[in-house]
């Protein structure tokens, strides 16, 4: 399947990006809101990829018939690679395909059973009400760890999320929670047999050694990986040239089918320009997942 017969050609013209976060997860604009800005950014191909969710795939490709801008189905997994959790980015899924509402359904019921326990964790520091305040926060959308942060924040209880996270849901903290995600093999299979291409997202935000990134990149490719996140929001031009170098390597080594690149902001909420919708470009020499 070609992912570019999923949308016109004029969806190529102007930024592309593959990986951006609504109201339907842990984003801070609704997807309407979210495309309307993609549009103004210059976005013509933009691929909503909610944590763990496609709920907010139909408003967007409303809104993007709308504003001509060309809407994606994606979705930004969660799974366990050894003992760490890594995220892989679901593009041109089948939302309607019983692999997909598989895959979201068990994630639904994980992050659930975590919710509670990472409220048990705060309830027994003496932060009463984390779990319906981060609900209430979360709204109809995905509950996910940046709700517990943002509740710490308007409860009073931190200064921002930043710290929220260093101080209690970060690793190592408190109300640190292990959750067993499915496998990285089982996430790129669910990928596959929704239709959709498997990309590694923001490999260079595991805090892992070149070589156990050279390690999770064959791991990757192994189980049938399709793509990997050259750039994510803007990074350090010397990481993403030796990560270009890595992703070399890896398909020098394998020869079967290469991994290609993806892109895209990571964006979450207006103000943070590091991660601005549309915010980066694949170089020209890369081969595209897209292609
Ligand atoms: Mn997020
Ligand atoms: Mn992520
Ligand atoms: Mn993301």
């Amino acid at each position: 399947m070609k992912l570019k017969a999923l949308f016109p050609s004029t969806a190529l013209e102007g930024r592309v990006d593959l990986h951006c976060h609504s109201t339907a997860s842990d984003g801070i604009l609704n997807p309407t809101d979210l495309v309307s800005r993609a549009k103004s950014q210059g976005v013509t191909l933009l691929a909503l990829t909610d944590h763990d969710t496609v709920a907010g795939v139909g408003e967007a490709r409303a809104a993007g018939a709308a504003h001509g801008v060309s809407i994606l189905a994606g979705i930004e997994f969660s799974a366990c690679w050894g003992r760490r959790t890594i995220h892989i980015v679901g593009l041109g899924v089948d939302t309607a395909s019983a692999a997909l509402c598989d895959a979201v359904a068990l994630r639904d019921r994980l992050r659930q059973d975590r919710s509670v326990r990472i409220a048990d964790c705060l309830e027994k520091r003496g932060f009463a009400g984390a779990l319906a305040g981060a609900r209430a926060l979360a709204g109809d959308g995905v509950l996910g760890r940046p709700h517990f942060a943002r509740w710490l924040v308007e409860a009073g209880h931190v200064e921002d999320t930043a710290r929220a996270f260093k101080r209690f849901l970060g690793a190592g903290k408190a109300a640190d929670v292990k959750v067993a995600w499915p496998s990285l093999a089982d996430t790129v299979a669910a990928i596959r047999a929704a239709g959709g291409r498997a990309v590694l997202a923001h490999p260079l935000k595991y805090g892992l050694t070149r070589t156990r990134l050279r390690l999770l990149l064959d791991d990757f490719h192994s189980a049938g990986g399709d793509a990997v996140e050259l750039l994510c929001g803007r990074q350090n031009p010397v990481q993403t040239r030796e990560l270009r170098q890595l992703l070399d390597t890896v398909n020098a080594a394998s020869g079967a089918t290469a991994l290609r690149c993806s892109l895209g902001s990571d964006f979450h909420q207006p103000g943070q320009p590091w991660r601005e919708l549309g915010c980066v470009h694949l170089p020209a020499d890369v081969v595209p997942v897209w292609a």
